[in-house]
C-alpha cells in the first residue's frame, strides 16, 4: 500500500477532515471503465472507516460532470436504514 490516496485527501478524512488515525478505504462501487485504482480509494479516519464498514455510513463515487468522462466526485450519505 502506498500514500497516493493520502497525498492526494491531504492527510484528512474525506467525511469529516480528522487527521487522527487515518485508513485506506476501497469504494465498493467501480465506475465503469476509466477509473484507476487511486479512484477507488478515500481517506477515512478510523471513526468513519468503522461507520462504513458498519453499515452507517456509505461512500460512493458519483460521476461529477457528464463532460468529462472519468471525473469522479466522492459522496457520503447516511443510509435511510440506518435509524439511530
Ligand atoms: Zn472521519
Ligand atoms: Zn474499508
Amino acid at each position: 500500500m502506498n500514500n497516493d490516496c493520502f497525498v492526494r485527501d491531504g492527510w484528512k478524512c474525506r467525511n469529516c477532515g480528522s487527521r487522527n488515525d487515518l485508513h485506506q478505504h476501497h469504494i465498493e462501487y467501480r465506475s465503469h471503465g476509466g477509473s484507476d485504482e487511486l479512484d477507488n480509494l478515500v481517506t477515512l479516519c478510523w471513526k468513519c472507516h468503522r461507520a462504513v464498514h458498519d453499515g452507517k455510513l456509505k461512500v460512493e463515487l458519483w460521476e461529477a460532470c457528464s463532460k468529462f468522462p472519468g471525473s469522479y466526485q466522492i459522496v457520503f450519505f447516511v443510509p435511510k436504514e440506518a435509524k439511530p
